[in-house]
């Protein structure tokens, strides 16, 4: 399958693409995570992109647009590819259409989870991911937490809040959303690939994604 994940912060992106990874072999790509292992590797990425993200503000599209157009062309994205955090702006979207139109590339479907704003606070507030880059479980202190000592069930390694997920990089990180990722709903609605999906429970949401036809 070749789709991309779009939705608020705290929507579930991260979680249904792992599912729909495991479940048909196309690769997650989430542009966090990317970030991430490059900020922990202390690349020149990691080093640029920092200080936006811990600021709940958005890397610029410059950065992304480079690492991305040579994600895709990597091999594993053959078998279809899960895009989780990116295209975040119309210019991040029209520059991927380009490029996805050079690769001869076209996209299933555009999947808009969505979720009431409380429910999607509360997530994000109680929210607690696995500290081993190669891991990165998620988890939530009321109805998932980790096992003794902030342990990760799967690794053992340290579960951590992330930097960007104080309350104030939370806010920040939603204001910046609905300014500049919200528009693109319209964007791939005009080009008929939007499919709006409520993302509650995550195996309802999985369950729903898999009864379109791909
Ligand atoms: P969430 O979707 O929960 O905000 P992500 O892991 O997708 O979390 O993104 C974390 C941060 O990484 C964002 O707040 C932003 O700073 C940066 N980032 C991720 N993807 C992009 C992107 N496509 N364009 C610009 N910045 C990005
Ligand atoms: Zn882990």
């Amino acid at each position: 399958m070749r789709i991309i994940l779009l939705g608020s912060p705290g929507v579930g992106k991260g979680t249904i693409a792992k599912l729909l990874s495991q479940n048909n072999g196309s690769v997650q790509i989430s542009t966090g995570d990317i970030l991430r292992s490059a900020i922990k590797e202390g690349t020149e990425l990691g080093n640029k992109a920092k200080k936006y993200m811990d600021e709940g503000g958005l890397v610029p599209d410059s950065l992304i647009m480079d690492i991305m157009e040579k994600r895709l062309r990597e091999p594993d994205c053959r078998k279809g590819f899960i895009l989780d955090g990116f295209p975040r702006t119309i210019s991040q979207a029209s520059q991927l259409k380009a490029i996805l139109e050079k690769l001869g590339i076209t996209l299933d479907y555009v999947i808009n989870l969505e979720a009431p704003l409380n429910v999607i606070l509360e997530r994000l507030t109680t929210r607690r991911t696995c500290s081993n880059q190669t891991c990165q479980e998620i988890y939530n202190i009321r109805n998932n937490p980790p096992a003794e000592g902030n342990k990760c069930r799967k690794c053992g390694h340290m579960v951590v809040q992330r930097d960007d997920e104080t309350q104030e990089a939370i806010t920040e990180r939603i204001r910046v959303y609905n300014e500049k990722t919200a528009p693109l709903v319209g964007f791939y609605q005009k080009e008929k690939l939007l499919r709006n999906v409520e993302s509650l429970k995550a195996d309802e949401t999985f369950a729903e994604i898999k009864t379109l036809k791909i």
